[in-house]
């Protein structure tokens, strides 16, 4: 028979099989069965048994001290666990079973604070839905998802409808630390797993939840309970069925694991992907936008980012991910941009008001799900504090843009208000003792205080009359955590003890005493402090509450706070670095006047990067085929005009003299050595899959960026492929997309002779004294040469080899390219062949070309001259391997 806490154990377990259950116990959490294995492994921590009831044994068990346990949930989510927390929920009272209960389950998605929170980053708990999910009689699959994406800390909750290519693109910009997706019933489960892109398969963190939370009748009864709406149309979610199936899961999530945060959440806001420059997940990577292989520093986003706020952080890093297609709204963004680059002593000073401000968003979600403690609520209130200032600066740097930003930021003052009235100067970590909140805001609190300070009072009061009355000058009062109060007395006087004194416990030097009036006393003094703890959390609820009221107040301020912290270190950024202000224009072409990388021109030496130009559209070709030498820098100038173009839209200045861009709707790039083999697909393959992505997708308006497409195939097959890559892009019905065309392939250079609208342009390079010196300079016109080999020498490769891969371009191009191939082997044009050929032959070449080197023309006959050019040819034939 097991004991009734193993029965309530085991019963809270069945409750959250697949998360880790920490049970708490007077003050540890404690880990049982496999879970304490896992525990302890994670943690690192002692693995030990206990005997829980007669037939059952002894059973694994690890724990934690609950005052650890922030620390220790952060190791545990960050290994990727779900935490399930039991409580206890009743006071101990020695005689019946405490009642526990889970009150949170924590994910990687929902957590509240600690390491997991990067503080200028969103933490998206996302669920998708499949249009059709749940439905019965649904296909299960389709072509439209819908998504819902929620930040529980700052309570946003944003939702959309997208195609599957759009809903790839979505998911590697937003990141989710933790995705929900409608479980696949056993039987479908192959070909329900079809249905969801393979990004979501691989997506950070899956959980599966049953699939009736996505059916629309269940999702939408769950966002009318929760907006307390008669109907969910209000919310602009009409037609949108995959997007409030998304929703509602995410919502029945949450109300299972951790309904406090609920309450923090925000009415949904609908994204209209057209709305946005579209950005498929290879773009994401290829651009380095959020993270570098090179290092973390190397992103573009750590390049721009000088927010000093979480808000500000997390504002540049959705507008990253998200630029606009909108020549007006990006306008309006640059408009607070130049207010600040244009003022620059207010911008500093705005800049030092925001130094190390706490983040008013998320202290804001804390007090609304009810998480904040006193500490919380004070920085909440050093935050706002500061708030006056930053609109002070706002107003002080003159421009009209930031006005209304400005009146925003006044918003907060009653909020402020609020917490300035009731907390504390310093208020405890813990409300407990009366000392959180400030004399006059709860007259309960005030008066259990005096009474509690009274009783203090009165002990000091009992002790002298009891010296007084005893004449023992020794005997004081003390406190033990078992015995309560007690008199004291050195064990020398101890027989002078009057008999009223109850001998207690005795200790080395001294006797304690219980004694009834001090019992008394103690009574009094304890249960006014425990009324006093009470009546301080209910008086801190109140304050929340009040806070809470001005919720919507301080949501607005903190927005506005994030737009000037974003606009001021975009500012920042642009008069440290030279950036300029782009001309957007809703449509029209690209025009690049000094364009530098970014992230690149950061890398060198001042001035060492070479600035170029772009034309693209307009007058101008639209498709640019670009050729060059490897490592002339064509793939650095491929990514700087797409990231140039994408920071325009997302309101940033840029990286050149001048700019002009008639706004994308969709930039696609594909550039460098994709090496990823994810999804068992070689190289090539995958190369194919996303070229037919960008052919289906790419319109008139879009920037299309491709390097080398068809160079993991046989020549020929490559350049045909490349070619008719080309033509495609040119011939689209509709309009050309803005194309910029790298490629190794010189015959594709022919082109711009046959198409009207495609250009030549190449990597210069200077050849000075037998040393090539690459330029990095974009011109106009194609390249003759592709310098690879003289790269292979750089790189170091054997002199040997690069001496002989010299001989054989040189006879390569004698035989007229790749196509002249036949003539460079012994006919047969295989790859395999043309390796076989080198070893055979080098002796006799070497002979041929010191004959060669020895000839003094000017000393021959013309006949002589024929004779031995004959006899060169009889000799090369022989080389060869075929006589005559
Ligand atoms: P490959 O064809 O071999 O991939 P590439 O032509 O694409 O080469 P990049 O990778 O763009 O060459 O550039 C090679 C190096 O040249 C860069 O790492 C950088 O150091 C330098 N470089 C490129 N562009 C510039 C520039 N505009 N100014 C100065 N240096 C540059």
């Amino acid at each position: 028979m097991s004991t009734p806490v193993r029965r309530q154990y085991l019963a809270l377990k069945a409750q959250h099989p697949d998360a880790l259950l920490l049970f708490r116990m007077g003050d540890f959490y404690e880990a049982f069965d496999e879970d304490a294995g896992v525990l302890a492994e994670t943690l690192g921590i002692a693995l030990t048994s206990r005997p829980l009831g007669k037939s059952e044994g002894r059973i694994p068990m690890a724990g934690v001290p609950h005052h650890a346990l922030e620390r220790y949930l952060d190791q545990l989510v960050g290994a990727g666990h779900r935490v399930a927390l039991a409580e206890q929920t009743s006071e101990p009272d020695g005689r019946t079973l405490v009642e526990r209960r889970v009150v949170r389950v924590v994910t990687p998605g929902t957590v509240e604070e600690g390491a997991l929170l990067a503080a200028g980053g969103h933490n998206w708990l996302v669920a998708v839905a499949p249009a059709g999910a749940g439905e019965s009689g649904g296909d299960g699959g389709g072509e439209r998802f819908g998504l819902a994406a929620c930040d529980v800390t700052t309570g946003e909750l944003e939702c959309m409808v997208l195609d599957g290519a759009a809903l790839a693109g979505e998911l590697a910009r937003r990141a989710p630390r933790e995705l929900l997706a409608p479980e696949a019933p056993r039987a479908q489960a192959a070909d329900a797993e079809g249905a969801l892109p393979e990004e979501l398969a691989a997506a950070a963190r899956r959980t599966e939840r049953p699939a009736r939370h996505f059916a629309p009748a269940e999702a939408a009864r769950a966002l009318r309970e929760q907006y307390g709406v008669g109907d969910t149309d209000g919310f602009g979610l009409r037609g949108m069925e995959p997007a409030v199936a998304a929703a509602g899961a995410l919502l029945a999530y949450l109300a299972e694991g951790w309904p406090e945060a609920l309450r923090n959440l925000r009415e949904p806001r609908v994204v209209a992907s057209h709305d946005h420059l579209e950005l498929d997940p290879q773009t994401v990577r290829t651009l380095e936008l959020f993270e570098s292989p090179a290092g973390p520093d190397a992103s573009l986003v750590a390049v721009l980012d000088r927010t000093r706020t979480g808000p500000g952080g997390r504002l540049l890093r959705s507008r990253l991910a998200r630029p606009v297609r909108d020549a007006a709204e990006a306008g309006a963004r640059l408009d607070e941009v130049e207010a600040w680059v244009e003022a620059p002593l207010e911008r500093a000073a705005l800049r030092r008001a925001l130094r190390g401000l706490p983040d008013p968003e998320r202290l804001l979600g804390r007090v609304r799900s009810g998480s904040a403690g006193p500490r919380q609520l004070a920085q909440l209130r050093s935050a706002l504090a500061a708030l006056p200032d930053a609109a002070a600066q706002a107003r002080a740097a003159g421009s009209a843009a930031l006005e209304a930003l400005a009146q925003d930021l006044d918003g907060a003052h009653e909020a402020h208000a609020v917490l300035a009235a009731g907390l504390a100067e310093e208020p405890p970590a813990e409300p407990g003792d009366g000392e959180a909140l400030r004399a006059g805001f709860a007259p309960e609190v005030d008066e259990l205080r005096e009474l509690a300070a009274d009783a203090r009072g009165a002990l000091t009061a009992l002790e002298a009359a009891e010296r007084g009355r005893t004449g023992l000058g020794a005997l004081k009062v003390g406190y033990h955590r078992v015995f309560g109060y007690y008199l004291e007395l050195p064990r020398s006087q101890a027989d002078r003890a009057p008999e009223e004194y109850e001998p207690r416990q005795t200790l080395a030097g001294a006797q304690r005493y219980r004694y009834p009036p001090l019992s008394e006393l103690e009574d009094r003094i304890l249960g006014a402090r425990e009324r006093l703890a009470e009546a301080e959390r209910a008086a801190l609820e109140r304050l929340c509450a009040q806070v809470a009221a001005c919720g919507a107040a301080v949501e607005r301020a903190a927005g506005a706070l994030a737009r000037l912290d974003v606009a001021a270190g975009l500012a920042e950024v642009a008069a440290e670095h030279g950036y300029v202000r782009p001309v957007l224009r809703p449509a029209g072409p690209i025009v690049i006047e000094g364009g530098r990388h970014p992230v690149l021109e950061r890398r060198m030496e001042p001035g060492a990067f070479v600035p170029n130009e772009t034309e693209l559209g307009g007058g101008g070709p639209d498709v640019v085929v670009l050729t060059g030498p490897n490592m002339g820098g064509k793939s650095t100038y491929l990514r700087q005009t797409a990231l140039i173009v994408l920071m325009a839209q997302a309101g940033s200045y840029v990286p050149a003299d001048r700019a002009e861009v008639g706004m994308c709707d969709r930039v696609f790039t594909r550039v460098g050595a994709s090496d990823e083999l994810a999804a068992g697909r070689s190289t090539f393959m995958r190369e194919m899959v996303e070229t037919a992505e960008i052919l289906r997708r790419a319109t008139e308006r879009s920037l299309v960026v491709l390097d080398e497409v068809g160079r993991g195939t046989s020549t020929g097959d490559g350049l045909a492929i490349a070619r008719a890559v080309v033509e495609a892009l040119h011939h689209r019905p509709g309009g050309t997309p803005r194309t910029l065309f790298a490629t190794h392939y010189r015959e594709l250079t022919a082109l711009a002779g046959v198409l009207p609208r495609v250009a030549n342009r190449s990597v210069a390079v200077a050849e000075r004294g037998g040393e090539v010196v690459f330029l990095h300079r974009i011109t106009e016109g194609a390249s003759d040469r592709a310098y690879g080999v003289h790269v292979a020498a750089l790189a170091g490769l054997p002199r040997a080899v690069v001496a002989r891969a010299r001989e054989l371009l040189a006879q390569l191009e004698a035989g007229g390219g790749p196509g002249g191939a036949a003539a460079w082997g012994d006919g047969a044009a295989g790859a395999p062949a043309q390796l076989a050929l080198p070893v055979a032959a080098a002796p006799a070449e070497r002979a041929l070309t010191e004959t060669v080197a020895a000839l003094e023309p000017d000393e021959l006959s013309p006949l002589e001259a024929l004779q031995r050019l004959y006899e060169l040819r009889a000799e090369a034939r022989r080389g060869l391997g075929r006589e005559g």
